[in-house]
């Protein structure tokens, strides 16, 4: 019987027999152990006991058959594009990438001969135009950051198995939770576990989900690079999955509930939510996501001097880059995840310097609500 996601949280994966008894799965604070009739167990080699227990519940939870949680996102997306890509292959991207991972395509990538191509994803006539004999495979995120655009994520499952390149996806921001990217037809689903599927903050993680043989090749590129998760983190990761779907319940909940808000509010020009019928991607994301996520952005009517105005007046949001957690976040992307671009780049991919992203945290949504609102009150228009 295939339980939902909830159960799977909690019970997927676990050892049976309990280990000693232990309802909680120990930490096993070893780098090697004993020979037995096992292969060598090493942390590095990814298959030590707090490692097993977190690879096999992320698999369950995207539908995968095979799963590897990692030292870091940025060791998912790195590990993950280097035991699909060769020198003189060609990927295809996404035009509006992760920063990190837009400057590992550009950057060590292509020093390493691997060329790269960005592409519109929510236009599919395109697609062909990018093909060269050298394609191998295509790489986009289920919602992006920080305009909270949802590509033609069907279209290119259907893209890539037609034309045999392998397809990646970023799950981060939508998590197993709202989008199981493999059941969905992914090849490799790749997670900063940092984020939702920790949600506390608190370490930094990954995870790549998908067919047992990309995930293989990954974990053999990996023991050449190391970024293995370490037993204590993992520990932590495995206690705060367990409340995914508590949490991303609220997250949906209390974003929605905050980006009606701000809609409506006379002190906001634009706000990007997923789950405003506003939204150009809005039935779309409601026909394949189980939620629209935590992730708010806006621009305020009174530009940058409201944008500094507002985050200085607003109270509950800690200023603070990353996303994810219980607690409610704002950032601005222009002098943050997007400070690596000029100012020509940042326009030209739609972010304006006055731009506000919102993590929007478990806190009561009416206190939010209430905070936003004494906060959008008291700035310049
Ligand atoms: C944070 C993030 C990453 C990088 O993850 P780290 O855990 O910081 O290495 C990759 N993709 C997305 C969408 C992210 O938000």
């Amino acid at each position: 019987m295939t339980h939902t996601i909830d159960t799977q949280l909690v019970h997927a994966g676990e050892d049976g027999p309990r280990i000693a008894g232990a309802v909680r799965m120990p930490i096993f604070q070893s780098a090697m152990f004993e020979h037995d009739d096992n292969p060598l167990r090493y942390i590095r080699y990814n298959n030590t006991p707090n490692q097993l227990v977190l690879n096999r519940k992320l698999a369950i939870l995207e539908g995968a058959e095979e799963a590897l949680v990692t030292g870091s996102g940025m060791t998912a997306i790195t590990g993950a594009l280097l035991s699909v890509l060769k020198p003189g292959d060609h990927l295809l991207a996404q035009n509006s990438l992760y920063g990190g991972t837009h400057n590992f395509v550009t950057t060590l990538m292509a020093d390493l001969g691997i060329a790269v191509s960005f592409f519109d994803a929510d236009n599919p006539d395109t697609w062909e135009s990018y093909m060269t004999p050298h394609t191998r495979a295509v790489y986009v995120e289920s919602i992006t950051n920080p305009l909270l655009q949802v590509c033609d994520l069907e279209g290119i499952v259907s893209f890539a198995q037609a034309s045999g390149l392998v397809s990646l996806i970023d799950n981060t921001f939508a998590t197993p939770y709202n989008y199981r990217a493999v059941e969905a037809g992914f090849d490799l689903s790749l997670h900063s576990a940092t984020k939702y599927l920790n949600g506390h903050s608190d370490l930094v993680a990954g995870a790549i989900m998908g067919s047992g043989e990309l995930v293989r090749r990954s974990k053999n590129t990996l023991k050449h690079l190391g970024g293995a998760l370490d037993p204590h983190a993992c520990f932590l990761l495995h206690r705060g999955m367990q409340t995914l779907a508590l949490r991303m319940r609220q997250h949906n909940e209390s974003a929605f509930a905050l980006a009606r808000f701000l809609a409506e509010h006379s002190a906001t020009r634009r706000v990007n939510y997923p789950g405003l019928t506003s939204h150009a991607q809005h039935d779309r994301a409601a026909r394949l996501f189980n939620g629209f996520g935590g992730m708010i952005s806006m621009e305020l009517t009174g530009g940058l001097d409201a944008a500094l105005a507002f985050t200085d007046r607003v109270n509950l949001p800690i200023l603070a880059p990353s996303l994810g957690g219980v607690e409610s976040l704002i950032t601005r992307p222009a002098i943050s995840s997007h400070a690596g671009l000029t100012a020509e780049e940042r326009a030209d991919a739609g972010i304006r310097d006055d731009l506000i992203r919102i993590s929007v945290g478990i806190e009561a949504a009416q206190d939010l609500i209430a905070d936003f609102d004494q906060a959008l009150g008291a700035i310049p228009s």
